[in-house]
């Protein structure tokens, strides 16, 4: 497992009151807010809250001198000569909502994924919307309803529409996962300025694994005209660990060919470094890995997505979470969530012990890591409505 020293926030037992910003490093967490009060004091004040708002907020130059601190210590040999209070067995860290979400946008960026939808939920026509191509789609999500990993999620309830035409309300019966990765806002932009693409690196900080749990039937029967709302706004999850962009430098890809050519403020032809990011998802159901969905593969990048969300002047806030959509690849194993996985219910998934799935049922577990970085893990188990 590569170590990306990436940060949370946590609290330990014995100080359940106080949490403090921890940096991760196999089995152990790094006490920041206390390392720094003596061995980064020009860079205390940005961890004495134990939440990553004011490192996020403190910008690029901030953010390298701190890592530049954390990897001397942890990485490069010698230099870990850490008093042994200030590590943390990382079993014992419990861990806190890593920021406080600002804003939460949800994208579409797999092709693969929205042309498996296309076929599922509109046969016979074109899968990809004629949109599709020349924008990164999405829609704002509900901040306040993010939550860390761990957190269980009940399964929501709301309007379903029957064959027969009637409508009811109900707890849904076709709730569903998607595994995402999630860009995390640090330095806010300014009004009516939109953020060109060279200059995503300056505003985004990092990336964290993202559960955006799906109620599909709640979803199908709400979402015309205006798109995604209670079938997806019950709860999201996110990996407490956020993996600062500068972990990442060697997982840089170029993303697929685009045809046709984005518009000038979308093309990204050519830049250096290219913002493809070459991270393998694993998506695990009660313990059996489902799908490796390949983030590689995705036809929008996060640095797109920061320019067109911003393309018509709204600004960016710290803590803005932007969700990727959900990453499928091209194989059948490589979907990213169970709708696919399944074919809208149509061949559910065995596993081992014979149980089957389509959808998900109560008691049932997901759990999404990257293969071979350290994300460490978003994890959620689905409880019944009114358990
Ligand atoms: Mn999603």
């Amino acid at each position: 497992m590569e170590p990306t020293l990436p940060y949370g926030s946590f609290t330990t037992a014995d100080q359940p009151g106080r949490p403090r910003v921890g940096v991760a490093r196999g089995d152990t967490v790094l006490d920041l807010t206390a390392a720094s009060a003596s061995l980064l004091p020009e860079h205390a004040a940005l961890f004495a809250a134990g939440t990553l708002d004011p490192l996020l907020a403190a910008g690029p130059e901030a953010w390298a001198r701190v890592r530049a601190a954390v990897t001397g210590w942890l990485v490069e040999p010698g230099g870990g000569d850490l008093a042994p209070e200030l590590l943390v067995p990382r079993a014992a860290a419990r861990m806190r909502l890593p920021f406080a979400v600002a804003d939460y946008v949800d994208f579409y960026a797999s092709e693969h994924h929205a042309a498996n939808l296309g076929r599922i939920l509109r046969p016979g026509t074109d899968p990809l919307t004629p949109n599709w191509r020349h924008m990164p789609i999405g829609y704002h999500g509900r901040a306040g309803t993010v939550v860390v990993s761990g957190t269980p999620v009940t399964r929501p309830c709301g309007q379903l529409r029957a064959a027969d035409g009637s409508v009811a309300y109900g707890p849904s019966r076709r709730l569903d996962f998607e595994a995402e990765l999630g860009f995390v806002v640090g330095t806010p932009s300014a009004p009516g300025r939109p953020v060109p693409l060279a200059e995503a690196g300056r505003h985004l900080f990092g990336v964290c694994l993202v559960n955006d749990w799906s109620a599909r039937d709640i979803q199908a029967w709400e979402y015309v005209p205006l798109g995604p709302f209670l079938g997806k706004s019950f709860a999201t999850s996110i990996s407490p660990w956020v993996v600062p962009l500068a972990a990442l430098e060697s997982a840089r890809v170029p993303p697929p060919p685009r045809d046709p050519r984005p518009l000038p403020y979308l093309d990204d032809a050519g830049a250096e470094p290219p913002w493809g990011l070459d991270i393998r998802l694993e998506v695990a159901l009660n313990g059996h890995v489902v799908s490796r969905p390949p983030f590689a593969a995705m036809y929008w990048t996060a640095a797109q997505q920061l320019a067109h969300l911003t393309a018509n002047g709204a600004w960016l806030r710290t803590g803005d979470l932007l969700a990727s959509g959900t990453v499928s690849g091209p194989g059948r194993d490589e979907r990213g969530s169970l709708i696919e996985l399944s074919w809208n219910g149509a061949e559910p998934l065995t596993l081992p012990g014979g149980a089957e799935r389509a959808f998900l049922q109560d008691g049932d577990e997901v759990t999404i890591t990257a293969r071979g970085l350290d994300f460490g893990e978003v994890r959620g188990r689905v409880v019944g409505w009114g358990a």
